[in-house]
Protein backbone atom coordinates (compact mmCIF):
# COMPACT_ATOMS: atom_id res chain seq x y z
CA UNK A 1 0.00 0.00 0.00
CA UNK A 2 1.29 3.48 -0.90
CA UNK A 3 0.63 6.97 0.74
CA UNK A 4 0.92 10.47 -0.66
CA UNK A 5 0.12 13.53 0.68
CA UNK A 6 -2.66 15.84 -0.67
CA UNK A 7 -3.60 19.16 0.63
CA UNK A 8 -6.57 21.25 -0.34
CA UNK A 9 -5.37 24.34 -0.67
CA UNK A 10 -6.57 28.13 0.20
CA UNK A 11 -8.53 28.51 -1.97
CA UNK A 12 -10.23 24.95 -2.20
CA UNK A 13 -11.08 25.89 1.69
CA UNK A 14 -12.68 28.99 0.96
CA UNK A 15 -15.02 27.77 -2.26
CA UNK A 16 -15.87 25.41 0.37
CA UNK A 17 -14.78 22.18 -1.53
CA UNK A 18 -13.21 20.75 1.34
CA UNK A 19 -16.29 17.97 1.16
CA UNK A 20 -16.15 17.62 -2.46
CA UNK A 21 -12.76 16.75 -2.59
CA UNK A 22 -13.15 14.02 0.13
CA UNK A 23 -16.09 12.65 -1.93
CA UNK A 24 -14.24 12.47 -5.22
CA UNK A 25 -11.29 10.56 -3.28
CA UNK A 26 -13.46 8.00 -1.08
CA UNK A 27 -15.46 7.51 -3.99
CA UNK A 28 -12.34 6.41 -5.80
CA UNK A 29 -11.25 4.02 -2.98
CA UNK A 30 -8.58 6.02 -1.70
CA UNK A 31 -8.59 5.60 2.51
CA UNK A 32 -7.80 8.87 4.14
CA UNK A 33 -5.44 7.94 7.02
CA UNK A 34 -4.73 11.39 8.67
CA UNK A 35 -6.28 14.69 7.80
CA UNK A 36 -6.34 18.22 10.00
CA UNK A 37 -6.86 22.00 8.71
CA UNK A 38 -3.71 24.54 9.23
CA UNK A 39 -2.73 27.55 8.41
CA UNK A 40 0.78 27.90 7.13
CA UNK A 41 3.09 30.59 7.95
CA UNK A 42 5.44 31.98 4.98
CA UNK A 43 8.34 29.88 6.23
CA UNK A 44 6.22 26.84 6.66
CA UNK A 45 5.19 27.06 3.21
CA UNK A 46 8.53 28.10 1.79
CA UNK A 47 9.87 24.86 3.55
CA UNK A 48 7.36 22.97 2.06
CA UNK A 49 7.77 24.08 -1.42
CA UNK A 50 12.05 24.28 -0.98
CA UNK A 51 11.92 22.40 -4.01
CA UNK A 52 10.46 25.02 -5.98
CA UNK A 53 13.03 27.97 -4.90
CA UNK A 54 13.96 29.00 -8.07
CA UNK A 55 11.03 29.14 -10.07
CA UNK A 56 9.74 32.50 -10.83
CA UNK A 57 6.34 31.99 -8.85
CA UNK A 58 8.13 31.11 -5.67
CA UNK A 59 6.98 34.06 -3.64
CA UNK A 60 3.52 34.35 -5.22
CA UNK A 61 3.01 30.94 -4.74
CA UNK A 62 4.21 30.83 -1.17
CA UNK A 63 1.91 33.62 -0.38
CA UNK A 64 -0.78 31.94 -1.85
CA UNK A 65 -0.13 28.63 0.50
CA UNK A 66 -0.45 30.88 3.67
CA UNK A 67 -3.61 33.36 2.38
CA UNK A 68 -5.61 31.06 4.76
CA UNK A 69 -6.41 27.82 6.11
CA UNK A 70 -5.44 24.24 4.04
CA UNK A 71 -6.65 20.61 4.44
CA UNK A 72 -3.62 18.27 4.92
CA UNK A 73 -4.53 15.16 4.63
CA UNK A 74 -2.49 11.35 4.10
CA UNK A 75 -4.32 9.11 1.42
CA UNK A 76 -3.44 5.44 1.33
CA UNK A 77 -4.03 3.37 -1.37
CA UNK A 78 -3.08 1.07 -3.89
CA UNK A 79 -0.89 3.71 -6.70
CA UNK A 80 -2.57 6.20 -4.60
CA UNK A 81 0.32 8.86 -5.57
CA UNK A 82 -0.44 8.06 -9.05
CA UNK A 83 -4.30 8.05 -8.25
CA UNK A 84 -4.46 11.34 -6.60
CA UNK A 85 -2.64 13.01 -9.65
CA UNK A 86 -5.18 11.43 -12.03
CA UNK A 87 -7.57 12.67 -10.37
CA UNK A 88 -6.70 16.42 -9.53
CA UNK A 89 -5.89 16.69 -13.35
CA UNK A 90 -2.94 18.86 -14.70
CA UNK A 91 -1.41 21.71 -13.17
CA UNK A 92 -2.88 24.17 -15.54
CA UNK A 93 -6.45 23.64 -14.95
CA UNK A 94 -7.00 24.54 -18.51
CA UNK A 95 -5.24 21.87 -20.10
CA UNK A 96 -7.32 19.19 -17.47
CA UNK A 97 -8.97 16.35 -18.31
CA UNK A 98 -12.47 16.81 -17.85
CA UNK A 99 -14.58 15.40 -14.81
CA UNK A 100 -10.76 16.45 -12.95
CA UNK A 101 -10.50 18.45 -9.28
CA UNK A 102 -8.67 21.18 -10.97
CA UNK A 103 -10.61 21.36 -14.47
CA UNK A 104 -13.64 21.58 -12.80
CA UNK A 105 -12.69 24.05 -9.69
CA UNK A 106 -9.12 25.87 -10.43
CA UNK A 107 -9.82 29.43 -11.16
CA UNK A 108 -6.05 29.87 -12.06
CA UNK A 109 -2.78 28.27 -12.67
CA UNK A 110 -1.84 29.09 -9.20
CA UNK A 111 -5.15 28.71 -7.66
CA UNK A 112 -5.35 24.52 -8.71
CA UNK A 113 -7.23 24.13 -5.38
CA UNK A 114 -5.28 20.74 -4.27
CA UNK A 115 -1.41 19.18 -4.02
CA UNK A 116 -0.41 16.21 -4.52
CA UNK A 117 2.93 14.70 -4.10
CA UNK A 118 4.19 13.22 -7.18
CA UNK A 119 6.86 10.72 -6.28
CA UNK A 120 7.45 8.01 -3.36
CA UNK A 121 10.39 10.38 -2.22
CA UNK A 122 8.36 13.55 -2.10
CA UNK A 123 5.22 11.82 -0.52
CA UNK A 124 7.71 10.69 2.10
CA UNK A 125 8.90 14.28 2.68
CA UNK A 126 5.68 15.84 2.76
CA UNK A 127 4.04 13.49 4.65
CA UNK A 128 6.91 13.86 7.30
CA UNK A 129 6.44 17.87 6.85
CA UNK A 130 2.73 17.67 8.12
CA UNK A 131 2.22 14.95 10.60
CA UNK A 132 4.27 12.44 12.94
CA UNK A 133 4.00 8.82 13.07
CA UNK A 134 0.98 8.88 16.20
CA UNK A 135 -1.26 11.07 13.43
CA UNK A 136 -1.71 8.40 10.61
CA UNK A 137 -3.75 5.46 11.30
CA UNK A 138 -3.72 2.78 9.07
P1 LIG B 1 1.42 20.63 -6.74
O1 LIG B 1 2.89 20.49 -6.45
O2 LIG B 1 0.77 21.82 -6.04
O3 LIG B 1 0.65 19.37 -6.54
P2 LIG B 1 1.97 20.32 -9.53
O4 LIG B 1 2.90 19.23 -9.10
O5 LIG B 1 0.89 19.99 -10.51
O6 LIG B 1 1.23 20.95 -8.29
P3 LIG B 1 4.24 22.06 -9.70
O7 LIG B 1 4.98 22.24 -10.97
O8 LIG B 1 4.83 21.23 -8.61
O9 LIG B 1 2.77 21.54 -10.08
O10 LIG B 1 3.91 23.51 -9.15
C1 LIG B 1 3.53 23.70 -7.81
C2 LIG B 1 2.40 24.71 -7.74
O11 LIG B 1 2.92 25.97 -8.17
C3 LIG B 1 1.24 24.47 -8.70
O12 LIG B 1 0.27 23.57 -8.19
C4 LIG B 1 0.66 25.84 -8.82
O13 LIG B 1 -0.13 26.18 -7.67
C5 LIG B 1 1.91 26.69 -8.85
N1 LIG B 1 2.38 26.93 -10.22
C6 LIG B 1 2.90 26.02 -11.08
N2 LIG B 1 3.23 26.59 -12.25
C7 LIG B 1 2.91 27.91 -12.12
C8 LIG B 1 3.02 29.04 -12.97
N3 LIG B 1 3.53 28.95 -14.20
N4 LIG B 1 2.59 30.23 -12.49
C9 LIG B 1 2.08 30.34 -11.22
N5 LIG B 1 1.96 29.31 -10.37
C10 LIG B 1 2.36 28.11 -10.81
MG1 LIG C 1 4.34 19.48 -7.55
Amino acid sequence: MEKTLSIIKPDGVSLGLVGEVVKRFENAGIKISAMKMIHMTKPQAEGFYAVQRERPFFDSLTDFMCSGPAVVMVLTGENVIGKNRELMGATNYKEAAEGTIRRDFATDIEKNVVHGSDSSDSAAFEIGYFFNQLEITG
